[in-house]
């Protein structure tokens, strides 16, 4: 086998990653690169006429197959950053968006406002732990449940609140909704009596049951369906969340953020308004799209 240069490899791999589909073949293809011990971004243009390691260049090999077969990129490299903060991602959870780090930001905000000495906050279907690990991480008196009907995800989910050094100030809930249970049995439901939350933020699956199919290949192949389907109308999760606060009489807590898909705001709204709620507000992501409901309930 003739030595190939850094270069050639890579225009390789961008060639490779292109043909099959992978929208920044260039920018993935350097990340691979890195990650397989090739040069990163900045050492690049002094490295390209060197000769990659043959272990980095079999490793880069591997990596690039997977993402051709478009496995998603942090995948990959097993890492996705949220808030600035490095999440370990499978195919157990959705890879952390940078739209949800709207709501993130929005429940910092909030929390400030309120000023409360030790806020108490839910994460619900918290996947990878991203919303309620970066909260822990940047609120650190704050005390965060993170619940999830995933075993596999609150797996992770604990594995990254050790990644990041938040184990103290968190606990998890395995199951359904509010029906979810601490390890020593305790419901959602039955915590929040004792005490409601001061925030309960959520990005439940929203997607239309029918449109998962032209998802991309990343989401649609290597994403759980689990995560992403909201039902016929991508609109379930928000009606049960808006049934079970009906019966709640304290509304388990003031204020709820909620991911929703971009074309859902008016709908989100009419289910929380219908269920009582005193204001809903619809907040926009980074691309200018309906993205999160903010919900008060008094
Ligand atoms: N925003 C995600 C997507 O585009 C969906 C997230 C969700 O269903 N909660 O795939």
């Amino acid at each position: 086998m003739t030595e190939k240069t850094v270069r050639e490899v890579f225009e390789d791999a961008v060639r490779r990653l292109d043909a099959a589909g992978v929208p920044d073949a260039a920018w993935d293809a350097q990340e691979l690169l890195t990650w397989a011990g090739g040069p990163d971004r900045t050492h690049f243009p002094l490295l390209k006429a060197a000769v990659l390691s043959e272990g980095a260049a079999a490793r880069f090999e591997e990596d690039v197959c997977r993402r051709e077969r478009r496995i998603p990129l942090q995948q990959i490299t097993g890492t996705a950053w949220f808030m600035g903060l490095p999440f370990s991602v499978t195919e157990d959870v959705l890879c952390p968006r940078a739209d949800t780090e709207v709501l993130a930001e929005l429940a910092l905000k909030r929390m400030g406002e309120k000023g409360l000495a030790e806020p108490r906050i839910l994460d619900l279907c918290c996947g990878s732990g991203c919303i309620g690990i970066s909260l822990a991480r940047f609120l650190p008196e704050a005390e965060i449940v993170l619940s999830d009907i995933s075993p596999k995800a609150l797996a992770l989910a604990k594995k990254n609140a050790e990644r990041n050094a938040v184990t103290k100030q968190v606990s998890f809930a395995l199951g359904d909704l509010l029906e979810a249970e601490t390890e020593d049995g305790i419901t959602i439901r039955e915590q929040m009596s004792a005490r409601p939350f001061d925030l309960i933020c959520c990005n439940p699956p929203y997607i239309p049951s029918e449109e998962i199919n032209g998802l991309m290949p990343e989401v649609r192949d290597h994403e759980p369906a689990l995560a992403l389907d909201g039902g016929e109308d991508g609109l379930d999760f928000y009606r049960r969340l808006a049934a079970e606060m009906k019966k709640t009489e304290d509304r388990a807590a003031p204020t709820f953020l909620l991911e929703i898909g971009c074309e859902q705001g008016s709908a989100v709204k009419e289910i929380f308004e219908t269920a009582g709620a005193a204001r809903v507000m619809i907040r926009k992501d980074l691309a200018g799209l309906d993205r999160v409901a903010e919900v008060d309930w008094s």
